[in-house]
């Protein structure tokens, strides 16, 4: 799982499994980012190694970190320049986000678009990529091409993980 390091976001929690089921990467409003090392060697050995089937990148409504894009806080570096990962995710649905009047409404949106955008890199991962070709190459020994990508949302208010349409 691909979280965010919001503490109510308790992966193993909110998946209802128990320890040793899910292996994690959290940052500060879940993002994938190439140039992320920590990010990128979880992915490299999750996928590579213990050949995971499954990875669930997993938003929050009421995130902090997209809150501050959308409010455009401003924060010293280096948490600016990690923000700006969401403003420029912001700015590629400036249409669809500026249309929206509230404030809350917008960055609930934000949180849904965002996720799908993390899970939108992940899959463009050289790792991930590699794999789906292995996978897809072996569909008999596999059953299906892995890793399958699950873009969810989850609402600390509500304690609902939802799963996103990744074309929405
Ligand atoms: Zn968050």
């Amino acid at each position: 799982m691909l979280g965010c390091s919001d503490s109510r976001v308790a992966p193993g929690t909110i998946c209802g499994l128990p320890p040793g089921s899910l292996f994690v990467h959290r940052n500060i409003a879940n993002l994938v980012n190439n140039v992320d090392v920590a990010a990128m060697s979880v992915i490299q050995y999750a996928v590579g190694i213990l050949q995971v089937q499954h990875i669930v990148v997993c938003g929050h409504y009421d995130c902090g970190g997209i809150n501050a894009a959308v409010r455009n806080d401003d924060h010293p570096s280096p948490l600016a320049n990690w923000l700006r990962n969401i403003r420029d995710v912001y700015r590629m649905h400036r249409e669809e986000l500026s249309s929206i009047q509230d404030q809350e409404v917008r960055a609930r949106r934000l949180v849904e678009i965002n996720v799908i955008e993390q899970a939108i890199n992940l899959y463009k991962t050289r790792i991930v990529q590699q794999r789906r070709i292995e996978t897809y190459q072996n569909l008999e020994e596999h059953g299906f091409v892995q890793p399958k990508i699950h873009p969810c949302v989850y609402d600390p208010a509500t304690g609902k993980l939802v799963r996103l349409d990744a074309r929405a």
